[in-house]
């Protein structure tokens, strides 16, 4: 079955637009539409009574609106929740709820939230924040978006990428698979923030990822809207021309070439030393931080003199870095470990010692295998020679 292209969940207010215009429809009626599908939630063309009712059946009959089914759905015990859904096409992707800040929790994956809230971060170096008297716990959640159905970057850390690649998710399927999350969740947009970190390469999907982010900016605010990549430096380009961008994160993983080739095959094609000059170019609002992720394995990047060689690697560039532990998975990471706690503690120390900002992340979800580089859409190989 093949992939439907005009899902209107992923049209941006610019693509309505045009298409009214070619209708011969006044203007208003494309922000009608596009308020009643994303502001009203609307899923059902002929209930949008704004709409003369020949439109409305058009737009039922032409465009219906599926959103991808929920094929499985699994809770950990902090509460995330991860989920199988299925695309038209039969494709498997996953998504994480992931509720947010708590008082007992320590730390609260993919967010950056902890700055604001000063709840038990490990921010490693400087003194325990107290949280501000004047900021109340809102009832903040993260979702965790998947790019692709599966990932060809194939960094060997991650359970995504030892699966294979996969194909290009649509902006509606994109927009389809947060609200089926935010449906089954019983959730609206306050307190959201967004992240492309699931399954795929978000930038190896620009004309997906692209008109998602034009939808997603008028649901939400950018600065609550993370996209990461593993480095694809052209697409770098794309994202700094955009009028609004989203908060950027970039899994520097190694800090050096040799170490990053190691784990990261796609630093041989984007080599550290361009991705980085790539960074420093890359246009930042005031108080807006790029942020860096590190993922922790044993032997391989742990040491306090990687600490101190990341630190030289970002000499002045305003960033935050995440230091993630090794989510291990015994079937598809066998060869790799999550160093001990006092080896993850003297990492962070190092590298605050060396001035840079840093949290480590525990995970949520791990138990639910929703951790990070634990998503992974399907139950096979697809590729000969893996197991
Ligand atoms: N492809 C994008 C986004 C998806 S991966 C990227 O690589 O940035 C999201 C994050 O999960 C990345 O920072 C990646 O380095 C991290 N990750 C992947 N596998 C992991 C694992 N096994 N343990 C911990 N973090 C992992
Ligand atoms: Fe792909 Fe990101 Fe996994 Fe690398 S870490 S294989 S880029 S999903």
């Amino acid at each position: 079955m093949s992939v439907p292209d005009n899902d209107p969940l992923g049209w941006p207010p610019a693509r309505w637009e045009a298409w009214a215009q070619a209708q011969g429809l006044e203007r208003y009626r494309a922000r009608q539409i596009f308020d009643a599908l994303h502001r009203e939630g609307r899923r059902d063309f002929r209930a949008i009574g704004v709409l003369p009712r020949a439109l409305r059946e058009r737009l039922a009959s032409e465009m219906p609106i599926a959103l991808p089914q929920i094929a499985r759905k699994e809770a950990s015990r902090d509460g995330s929740v991860k989920y199988g859904l299925r695309l038209s096409d039969g494709a498997l992707i996953e998504a994480v709820y992931m509720p947010g800040e708590r008082r007992d929790e320590e730390i609260v994956e993919f967010d950056d939230a902890r700055r604001d809230s000063g709840l038990g971060t490990r921010d490693s170096g400087a003194e325990p924040r107290r949280p501000r008297a004047a900021s109340p716990l809102v009832d903040r959640f993260t979702i965790c978006l998947s790019s692709q159905t599966g990932c060809a970057v194939d960094c060997v850390f991650c359970v995504t990428g030892r699966l294979g690649g996969g194909r290009n998710l649509t902006s509606g399927e994109i927009l389809g698979q947060l609200y089926a999350v935010l449906e089954d969740a019983h959730r609206g947009t306050d307190g959201m923030r967004v992240v492309f970190m699931g399954m795929g390469e978000p930038l190896l999907n620009l004309p997906g990822v692209l008109p998602a982010l034009d939808v997603l900016f008028e649901i939400a605010s950018p600065r609550r809207i993370t996209v990461s990549t593993s480095g694809i430096t052209p697409a770098l380009a794309s994202l700094a021309a955009l009028p609004r961008r989203p908060n950027l994160a970039v899994s520097i993983n190694a800090a050096d070439e040799e170490t990053r080739t190691r784990i990261m095959p796609i630093n041989k094609t984007y080599p550290l030393a361009g991705l980085i000059a790539a960074l420093r170019r890359f246009p930042l609002e005031p108080r807006r931080r790029l942020l860096v992720e590190y993922v922790l394995i044993a032997g391989v990047n742990d040491t306090p003199q990687d600490a101190r060689k990341l630190a030289t690697l970002l000499k002045g560039l305003p960033v935050k870095v995440n230091v993630i532990p090794l989510n291990e998975d015994a079937t598809y990471l066998k060869e790799w470990r999550r160093p001990a706690e006092e080896v993850i503690d003297r990492f962070a120390a190092a590298i605050a010692a060396a001035g840079l900002v840093a949290t480590v992340r525990r995970s949520k979800g791990a138990d639910a295998s929703a951790a990070c580089g634990q998503l992974k859409g399907r139950t096979r190989d697809v590729r000969r020679g893996r197991s």
